[in-house]
């Protein structure tokens, strides 16, 4: 607390990214980033757009990302998706905090699932847009139906995070055509990995926002890259909002390592039919431990054991050198989100798992 702070920085509760630790030799299975590399073919682009003295850094990037936008049209061209349909930005967080400055903040309070991502509570802070939390249903499950009330806007991932539950494509459809009024924002973060993306849905429905990252499914966390999908109207005022706030939101490296990564889709195909596998088997390999484990969509499971306290199991794990996130929030302080790793990843998982069990 200081004299200097601004008031609205007094009120802030910020959010906690996982922890990136400084040790190595840990297994991280806590920040749902992918266990394998990102495409070769984005890595040497971004080689070549360095050189060998850097001299492109001098230049400012497009502020505007043309060629990334025409990447993620092309991406979804089966979808007739063109680049004046597309936003991108610094990581999907960015994004997603335009979008509540752009398209959430009005007078009446937005809808949001009551266990979801907890980056958009944040927001709501930072912007000072009023929310509602949804309860999910009994198996963590979206209920379309309780959505059904007068509201500035719905946000809501899907797969949700940090359950890994999936809202079929044809219930994320009756939701945005039930409130055609309010923009409805789909956090896709995690599609890749067992769902059927919104895109599809956006030339009928000038309502439907759909967010999307590199983070995850591409194995580049660590470049920043997330965009949004839809109407041109809904994009111009992302681009309102981005341009009053940093021209250049993109680096060079980012734009070019990116273009690249989309394009690459066997190197996307070949790392999600990986994770998509290796979740099976640990699913399998924890319920053979007694774990109960939500049927999930994502690079990752929503796991719980009925005899062991979860923060006592999380802060043992880390004992043994694995690293798994526990959300200390109502409903969920029994549970442990679980990365999915490479096969040897979840072997060591599961062998401290044994150790700690037994
Ligand atoms: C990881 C994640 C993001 C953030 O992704 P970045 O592009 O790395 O900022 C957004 N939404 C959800 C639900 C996520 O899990």
């Amino acid at each position: 607390m200081s004299q200097f702070w601004s008031p609205l920085v007094h009120r802030l509760t910020p959010y906690v990214p996982g922890e990136q630790p400084r040790l190595s030799g840990l297994i991280k299975l806590n920040t749902n980033e992918n266990p394998y590399p990102p495409s070769p073919r984005a890595v040497a682009a971004m080689q070549s757009e360095l050189g060998a003295d850097g001299a492109t850094l001098r230049l400012y990037p497009d502020p505007s990302a043309d060629r990334l936008k025409e990447a993620v049209a092309a991406h979804f061209a089966e979808f007739a998706i063109s680049p004046a349909q597309v936003f991108v930005g610094n990581g999907s967080d960015e994004v997603l905090a335009h979008a509540f400055m752009a398209l959430l903040k009005h007078e009446a309070p937005i809808l949001l699932p009551d266990i979801s991502y907890s980056f958009y509570p944040v927001y709501c802070g930072l912007y000072d847009v009023d929310y509602i939390a949804i309860p999910l249903g009994e198996r963590f499950e979206v209920r379309v139906d309780d959505y059904a009330r007068e509201n500035g806007g719905i946000i809501i991932a899907n797969p949700n995070a940090p359950t890994g539950d999936l809202l079929p494509l044809a219930h994320v459809e009756r939701l945005v055509a039930a409130h055609t009024q309010s923009v409805v924002i789909i956090d896709e973060a995690y599609i890749d990995f067992g769902g059927e993306t919104a895109i599809e849905l956006i030339t009928r429905h000038p309502n439907l926002l759909v967010i999307r990252t590199l983070s995850k499914s591409h194995s580049l966390a660590g470049l920043r890259v997330g965009y949004a999908v839809g109407d041109s109207v809904l994009i111009e005022a992302l681009d309102r909002v981005k341009n009053s706030f940093n021209s250049y939101p993109l680096d060079r490296l980012a734009i070019v390592g990116a273009v690249a990564a989309l394009a690459d889709r066997e190197h996307l195909e070949m790392t999600r039919q990986a994770v998509m596998h290796s979740r099976a088997k640990l699913t399998a390999d924890l319920e053979g431990m007694g774990f109960t484990v939500l049927p999930s969509a994502a690079n990752f499971i929503f796991a719980r054991h009925p005899q062991n306290d979860a923060a006592q199991l999380a802060a043992e794990l880390r004992q043994h050198k694995v690293i798994v996130r526990h959300f200390k929030l109502p409903r969920i302080d029994q549970h442990l989100r679980i990365t999915i790793g490479t096969d040897a990843q979840c072997q060591a998982l599961i062998a401290a798992l044994r150790a700690i069990l037994d």
